[in-house]
């Protein structure tokens, strides 16, 4: 993996600060619930600040920032992992390949998009060139970790019930901590802020499995988000 080049803190090597002003430093997921209480910061103020991150080099070398999208007062935020080559071109979140597929099981659940907030846990699309073709690189701890901030933003200013993760880094990010996604699937979790987190697998994980099995494997899968499906009835 390729490791990532973090901001120094400190020193006489910091760089100045060129960027607006951010959020606040909800460094992690996990340790925002003890944060003191704070107001949320509005959705557009969070991706307008977004728009111009550098706390990472995936900033530097994606084409945009990538911000969720979707109700901005949903019952449930589901959460991928980063975006990807069409996602990275358009801006928009799950709008290529895996956004399909994630598309079609909102529809055979009988879920409306529009109705659920939909990001990632990393906002820019990590990569590497092989040819022409841009590859797409699991995002690093310490990009999860930098980028973890943003996600809790969302999550303060969105105030979905539950959540669910999609693949490995939304679990990590979420949950703050290793999350084995493929034993864990199919279960809830709880964050210390008391919100639920169900785990399955991101929908890139069923388009690089094998073809033969891919129709079981998406019934498996839709089954697991099924489990949430709870959270978007009104109470
Ligand atoms: S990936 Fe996240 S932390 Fe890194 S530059 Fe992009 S928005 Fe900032």
């Amino acid at each position: 993996m390729t490791r990532p080049i973090l901001p120094e803190h400190g020193g006489k090597t910091r760089p100045t600060p060129t960027r607006p002003p951010r959020a606040p430093p909800a460094r992690t997921a996990i340790d925002a619930p003890t944060s003191p209480a704070r107001r949320p910061i509005a959705l557009a103020t969070l991706r307008a600040q977004a728009a111009h991150c550098r706390e990472c080099p995936l900033g530097a070398l994606a084409t945009q920032t990538v911000w969720g999208e979707g109700a901005g007062h949903a019952r449930l935020m589901i959460v991928g992992e980063q975006p990807g080559d069409r996602e990275d071109l358009i801006g928009r979140p799950f709008v290529g390949p895996a956004g399909h597929l994630l598309d079609k099981a909102l529809a055979a659940l009988g879920w409306d998009r529009d109705a659920i907030y939909l990001t990632n846990a990393v906002k820019h699309f990590k990569h590497e060139l092989r040819g022409k073709r841009r590859m797409h690189k699991t995002p690093g701890q310490l990009e999860i970790l930098a980028c973890a901030h943003w996600l809790q933003g969302e999550i303060d200013a969105v105030g979905p019930a539950a959540l669910v993760a999609l693949g490995g880094t939304a679990a990590r990010s979420l949950m703050g901590r290793p999350v084995k996604v493929l034993s864990e699937r199919g279960q809830w979790l709880q964050r210390p802020d008391g919100r639920r987190v169900l785990v399955t697998l991101h929908p890139s994980a069923l388009l690089r499995g094998d073809p033969a099995g891919r129709e079981r494997e998406f019934e498996r899968w839709v089954s697991d988000l099924a489990l949430a499906g709870d959270v978007l009835q009104p109470h």
